[in-house]
């Protein structure tokens, strides 16, 4: 047997992991310390009660010979996509239902996608990125290129006419920076993929998390989308599904690969290698869009965004410059005295005991930089902010 070479030119650690490793040495070290983590952006908050009562009446269906099922449909209920169609039409948004493919979460479909396109495609990511976008490219041995996220660009790379990709991941709200693309902005890079005939990837997990009615939530608001662009979307952060999973991917039936339907080579990959999320899981994911359901995930996504005043707050006091926390649970920030990232979170756990997200994790354009998220509870916050003003 011979294993995939390209795993070799991937690095030894994935990021979490390896600041795992060094808070758990801290924690060894330091017993007695209180160590608050900012770092990793899952949620703390329970599910629902609206989901947990949908999922409970589904596992109860389950029981019960008549109501039992089996195998789904590979693009996943019709209830759900139904409900996902409406919640997408209240922002003008119009989806057919075969349009939209249920998934195990958003992290899956951002790397699977690529599935169905041939290795020597050229992938274009913005540098700070969600790893797995570069890492999952790496495995499939693709040439990646990068566009620089800076503080002159808000951190908001634009498209370059004399750039060549197929491929180009775009997040928005984005992890880790907390910038999110206007509708002017989303609209050069659509008016780009469509001249370049490149394929957007547009992962909108945080789309929830946008209190400003002018900030698009969805690139299928811009016109010219539907022939460029997939957008991959997940409850994990929008209705704490982190550990329930649950998300979904939109193919629109106009995006074509020269003759081929790429709704239909998606279908065709999906329906080879999976078996779809549970029914009562999908119950679960239909109850977040009703209104009940949302306006209870909106009461928790509140709450993390009260954190995030919070934390911004506490750093323009502290007179260190940040992006993020408006419209996005991520509050990315300068290191302050010219530190490097890893210095910071070095200094942050051994003198504050506070985990955070070092920027370099994220790209090179990371360096210097440094991730908080608002996902903690508000007296872990109110106390990290404390001992943050603390540090010498
Ligand atoms: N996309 C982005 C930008 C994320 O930050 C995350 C999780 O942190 C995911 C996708 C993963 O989402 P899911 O839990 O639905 O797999």
């Amino acid at each position: 047997m011979k294993i995939n070479t390209n795993f070799e030119n991937l690095k030894e650690n994935y990021l979490f992991a390896t600041i795992a490793e060094r808070v758990a040495k801290h924690k060894a070290d330091n017993p007695m310390k209180n160590i608050i983590r900012l770092g990793i952006g899952d949620v703390t908050l329970p599910l629902s009660r609206t989901v947990v009562n949908a999922m409970k009446k589904a596992a109860d269906e389950m029981g019960d010979k008549p109501t039992f099922r089996g195998y789904g449909e590979y693009r996943g209920y019709d209830f759900l996509q139904n409900a996902i169609a409406r919640y997408y039409a209240k922002n003008g948004v119009t989806l057919v239902r075969d349009e939209i493919f249920v998934s195990d979460g958003a992290k899956s479909d951002a790397g699977n996608f690529l599935d169905i396109f041939d290795k020597s495609n050229i992938v274009l990511n913005p540098d700070p990125v969600y790893p797995v976008y570069v890492d999952s490219n790496i495995m499939a041995g693709r040439k990646i290129i990068f566009t620089n996220g800076n503080e002159s660009n808000g951190f908001l790379p634009m498209p370059c006419a004399k750039t060549r990709a197929d491929i180009i991941y775009i997040c928005s709200p984005n992890n880790p920076t907390g910038a999110v693309y206007t509708r002017d902005a989303l609209r050069a890079w659509v008016d780009y993929a469509n001249e370049q005939n490149a394929l957007i990837i547009f992962d909108s997990a945080y789309e929830a998390f946008i209190s400003d009615d002018n900030l698009p939530r969805s690139i299928f608001e811009i016109d010219g989308a539907r022939t460029c662009a997939v957008e991959i979307g997940s409850l994990s952060k929008t209705a704490g599904f982190t550990g329930t999973r649950c998300g979904y991917t939109i193919v629109p039936m106009e995006l074509m690969a020269g003759k081929h339907s790429i709704n239909k080579l998606w279908y065709r990959r999906q329906a080879t290698k999976f078996n779809g999320v549970s029914y009562v899981i999908q119950r679960g994911a239909e109850a977040v869009f009703t209104d009940e359901g949302l306006s209870e995930c909106k009461a928790n996504i509140d709450y993390y965004m009260g954190n995030a005043r919070i934390l911004c707050d506490a750093l323009t006091s502290m007179g260190i410059s940040h992006t993020g926390g408006t419209n996005s649970p991520y509050v990315w920030l300068r290191c302050p005295n010219g530190l490097g990232s890893w210095e910071f979170f070095d200094k942050l756990l051994n003198e504050a005991n506070l985990v955070g997200t070092p920027g370099a994790g994220f790209g090179k354009m990371g360096e210097g930089y440094f991730r908080l998220t608002a996902f903690g509870s508000r007296e872990d916050v109110i106390e990290a902010v404390d001992r943050l003003s603390k540090l010498k």
